[in-house]
């Protein structure tokens, strides 16, 4: 009965369960306890141990298997005084969620005993039962196995469960015949290439201090939290993780009431806890907040190298999944969980980092960091329009169709929103006004002749899907329940494809004789000129842009179909194969990935849809007319909502013989030809069934209807 849902639903938690915890607490001891940190490793190691695996991690010599050995043997006691019993290699395969098997450190011995053991071979590689992975064809035309290589660079971690913890070792998971079947092995491709090319253009720039430069990376994760108690009587939010039915509720959010209101005290309690989770697992939490729908959330860390802020990302949305559950909620990472409301996102805030803090898309004091500035700002300008497909095709799923594209932000037309002072700067530059020339030379930057260059310049645009603000990009089209380590490897090697470019440009006028400055002046200006079209500071969401970028030629690929068709285009393969981040297999495998998993994905929506319908919907409208025609007194009221209840029935039934039809139809053998099918025929006939069935909703009696409502999961908290 839904009245005492209601009820327990909203009272399902109790305060007794949660630990109180100090800031000091955290610091002392607290932050970073279950990561076996690289001091805490140290520590436990001889110096020439130490040495040799430093070098390992500083990519200078692959590592020793002696050495692994002994590093095997300090892990394992370290986790054992942790209390793990298991260890895995943990890994992120081409679903995008994270993979693990567990292997216990306990084995039995020849006299009938048992001893913990865990060896160097266990520690650098592991074999998992890859087969039901997916690889996009490139495991099957050679060797049924894949295997899980160490990383080194990511440090091992303790997973806590109720009564119990495991060893994770973050791996890199790749067939036999060494191609990538992971997220994570062509993320650190890319962050090797941005690397080379953007320590070559330093050096152009007399730069000498820094040693390394990586992206770095900090998400802002969006999510909604509902009551266990709905979320196990809605089969599509369990099957999909989305509501695909459900009336719009007479209250959204448009009364903006939610928005960075007070966090309620069950979810604040959900909250920190989840983050004191997160500390000792390493993860610099920072920020938290209501977001803009009724039961939507945010979490942000502080940034990190791009490498350990995906891993991180992966460990907070399992974080935030699991605490969920010991506070009667369930976190829904989907993208569009309830339409009509809006969606989840995962801002990436993504810059380019050296090894001693000096970050390049950070404007500076003196006219020489401007320069440097504006170079690396312009060769993001440039990556960005040259590679707005790639952009676009890594953060293209199913579920984030319902977001990208659709009335909400940001647009599935990619472009970049620079700000007004930046914008201003750039086109001064590029009318000759404050450029080369003018009295002040060095570009007139830092100069009377120009504003100085903003620095953090508050953003108050949320409507572009790529935006500086202030020290570093903001790509906000990525998906909430994607992980960020594709985007990031897009952006990653789009911008080495640009840098060098550039420095290329710049060298060469350099070679020629002309004066550093000059040569930066015109390459900063050329590129602004040729790439300007990409640069949008407008309303995003207006009808208006759709022309305009469409009259500035720019891409919009509507749906995942559309997009990653471009995925495989001659371009892009010879662009990751450039910069050794995949090679044409593994790009051809990445889009078979792609549209198997948009098939599967909107195939169970389907399905599930089908299903909904024909055993809960229709015998609940069948209930409510049998109670209707069982009152005996002739009423004109009650034979109205009678005959409208069986009109829309009967709606509601010609659009599901329709939707099971296509349903049993997969429209070809190929994952292409499914997924299209999927796009064009089943969402169209998923659609029509919601459509009657939340008319549905609308006029048959409360207690019949088998489905907690919107009004329900949105609003009982
Ligand atoms: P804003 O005020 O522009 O939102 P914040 O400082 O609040 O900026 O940062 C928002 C997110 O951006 C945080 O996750 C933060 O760690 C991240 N961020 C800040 N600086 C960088 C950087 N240099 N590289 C990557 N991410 C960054
Ligand atoms: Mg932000």
């Amino acid at each position: 009965n839904h009245d005492t849902d209601v009820l327990s639903a909203a009272r399902n938690w109790r305060l007794d369960d949660v630990e109180v915890r100090s800031v000091s607490d955290v610091l002392e001891t607290g932050f970073a306890s279950d990561v076996l940190t690289p001091e805490q490793l140290k520590s436990r190691l001889s110096k020439s141990v130490w040495k040799s695996l430093k070098a390992t991690l500083e990519g200078s010599a692959p590592l020793d298997s002696a050495v692994a050995d002994t590093v095997a043997l300090a892990m394992k006691s370290w986790a054992l005084e942790k209390g793990a019993t298991h260890y895995t290699h943990w890994f992120h395969p081409l679903t995008g969620i994270t993979a693990e098997k567990h292997d216990s450190f306990i084995s039995p011995t020849s006299d009938g005993g048992a001893i913990a053991t865990f060896s160097g071979k266990e520690l650098i590689q592991a074999e998992p039962d890859a087969s039901s992975f997916p690889s996009g064809g490139l495991r099957a035309t050679f060797e049924a196995r894949g295997y899980t290589a160490w990383d080194p660079t990511s440090p091992a971690f303790i997973m806590r469960h109720a009564n119990g913890a495991t060893l994770c070792i973050p791996t890199a998971f790749a067939s036999w015949t060494g191609e990538a079947l992971d997220l994570k092995t062509p993320l650190l491709r890319s962050i090797e290439a941005l690397n080379k090319s953007v320590m070559s253009a330093l050096s152009l720039f007399g730069h000498f201090e820094s040693k390394r430069v990586s992206s770095t990376l900090g998400a802002e994760q969006e999510y909604f939290l509902i009551a266990e108690e709905y979320y196990y009587r809605r089969p599509d939010l369990v099957m999909s993780g989305r509501t695909l039915f459900g009336a719009k509720p007479p209250k959204g959010q448009e009364l903006e009431d939610h928005y960075f209101g007070a966090i309620p005290d069950r979810v604040l309690s959900f909250m920190t806890d989840a983050e004191h989770q997160m500390y000792a697992l390493g993860i610099p939490v920072k920020t938290r907040h209501n977001e803009v729908a009724p039961g939507q959330f945010e979490i942000a860390p502080i940034f990190e190298h791009s490498n350990l802020a995906a891993d991180h990302q992966q460990l907070i949305m399992q974080v935030l999944s699991n605490t969920a559950r010991k506070y009667g909620l369930v976190c829904l990472l989907h993208e569009k969980p309830f339409a009509g409301v809006n969606g989840s996102g995962k801002h990436c805030n993504w810059s380019m980092g050296t090894d001693i803090g000096l970050n390049l898309l950070e404007p500076g004091d003196t006219p020489h960091e401007n320069m440097q500035f504006l170079f690396f700002c312009s060769a993001v300008i440039k990556a960005v329009d040259e590679h707005q497909d790639l952009l676009r095709v890594s953060v293209a799923a199913a579920g984030n169709d319902h977001r990208l594209g659709a009335n909400e932000a940001p647009p599935a037309i990619i472009s970049i929103f620079l700000g007004d002072e930046l914008t201003d700067i750039y086109d001064r530059l590029s009318s000759g006004q404050g450029g080369r020339g003018t009295e002040a030379g060095l570009l007139g930057l830092g100069s009377p002749v120009l504003p100085p260059l903003p620095r953090h310049a508050g953003d108050r645009n949320r409507t572009s899907p790529f935006a500086f603000t202030g020290n570093k990009f903001e790509f906000r089209a990525v998906g909430s329940s994607q992980s960020i380590s594709f985007p990031i490897t897009v952006l990653n090697t789009i911008a080495a494809d640009a840098v060098e470019k550039l420095t290329a440009q710049l060298q060469e006028k350099v070679d020629a004789g002309q004066s550093f400055e000059d040569a930066i002046a015109e390459v900063v200006k050329s590129t602004y000129e040729q790439h300007r079209r990409i640069v949008f500071n407008g309303d995003g969401y207006s009808a208006e842009w759709h022309e305009e970028a469409e009259r500035r030629g720019l891409l919009n690929l509507r749906t995942s179909l559309d997009a990653f068709g471009k995925l495989a285009d001659e371009k892009n393969v010879h662009l990751f194969e450039k910069f050794g981040v995949l090679t044409p297999r593994e790009v051809e495998a990445r889009q078979e990935v792609m549209y198997e998993q948009y098939f599967k994905t909107v195939n169970i929506e389907g399905e599930t849809t089908e299903y909904i319908a024909q055993t809960m919907i229709v015998p609940a409208a069948a209930k409510y007319l049998g109670d209707l025609s069982a009152v005996k007194t002739p009423s004109r009221a009650l034979d109205g909502v009678a005959t409208e209840v069986a009109s829309v029935t009967d709606e509601l039934y010609d659009a599901l013989q329709i939707l099971r039809a296509q349903n049993q139809e997969l429209g070809g053998e190929s994952a292409h030809e499914k997924a299209f099918h999927m796009r064009d025929k089943v969402l169209p006939a998923m659609i029509a069934v919601r459509t009657a069935a939340d008319k549905l909703e609308r006029l048959v009696a409360d207690e019949h209807w088998p489905l907690p409502s919107y009004r329900q999961m949105l609003f009982v908290k």
